[in-house]
């Protein structure tokens, strides 16, 4: 049976002093029980993030990866890097990367297998723009991008990695796809996944993001390919984070 997990991520939403009682906050909140948590904060205060979890067992993750691991790439940050401060998993592809810093399918890949080379899980953010889901062509953007990761990794690489159905335009909108919209990405995500390998398709965690809040939540953890949540907005705030992690757990 699959874990449901939960990942937070505070893109460039927060300072030195905020990232400090929002990590205490989460820490003092959190049930005991073995946690299926991650937060990611802005690289910078990976390092102190980072000391204030030693023994909790809450998850650290960056929000970005390069795409190499070593050499000539002013401002980049590798996996290898990340790894030195105990980060499990990075984000690799979300839309605002692929918007705004031309990341593409090529790229992303690139990112996705220099996490995994370095022991880190990659959260694969895929999802479709809000013309394309009008066009009708939803299944088909997530394929294309899904396609462009498993032809450069391998399938077998999907063995330590996360997916994270996004649906662009639910990302800080306050739009939510319906739980049966997502749902049903989420069920074709597994299918394309289970006709390269059905163990695979079987074990990976598929999380949704968009817009996801403690009202909404249950509704979509109800559903059976959801397993989980990529949260932006409301992961800054602990008292709704851990609501939303509260509703993921089965
Ligand atoms: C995100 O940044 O991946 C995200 C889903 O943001 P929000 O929850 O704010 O829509």
């Amino acid at each position: 049976m699959r874990r449901n997990l939960v990942v937070g991520n505070w893109k460039m939403k927060i300072n030195q002093q905020s990232a400090q009682k929002l990590i205490g906050e989460i820490i003092a909140g959190l049930p005991s029980e073995d946690a299926d948590i991650v937060v990611c904060p802005p690289y910078v205060y990976i390092p102190e993030v980072s000391q204030r979890l030693e023994g909790t067992t809450i998850g650290l993750g960056a929000q970005n990866v390069a795409t190499h691991s070593e050499g000539a790439y002013t401002g980049e940050i590798a996996a290898v890097m990340l790894k030195d401060f105990s980060c499990k998993y990075a984000i690799v592809g979300h839309s605002e990367r692929r918007a705004n810093y031309a990341d593409t399918d090529e790229t992303v890949a690139q990112r996705f297998k220099q996490a995994l080379d370095a022991d880190i899980i990659p959260v694969l953010a895929i999802g479709e723009l809000l013309e394309e889901r009008e066009q009708g062509v939803t299944f088909d953007v997530v394929a294309k991008q899904l396609n462009a990761v498993i032809d450069f990794a391998g399938i077998d690489s999907f063995q330590n990695a996360v997916i994270a159905y996004e649906p662009v335009w639910a990302i800080g909108t306050g739009l939510t796809a319906s739980a049966e919209q997502a749902q049903e990405v989420h069920q074709y995500i597994r299918q394309l996944l289970a006709g390269k390998n059905q163990q695979i398709a079987e074990k990976i965690q598929i999380l949704y993001g968009g817009s996801v809040k403690p009202q909404n939540a249950q509704a979509l953890f109800a559903m059976p390919d959801i397993d989980g949540a990529l949260v932006g907005g409301d992961s800054l705030n602990a008292d709704s984070f851990l609501k939303i992690y509260s509703s993921f757990q089965k």
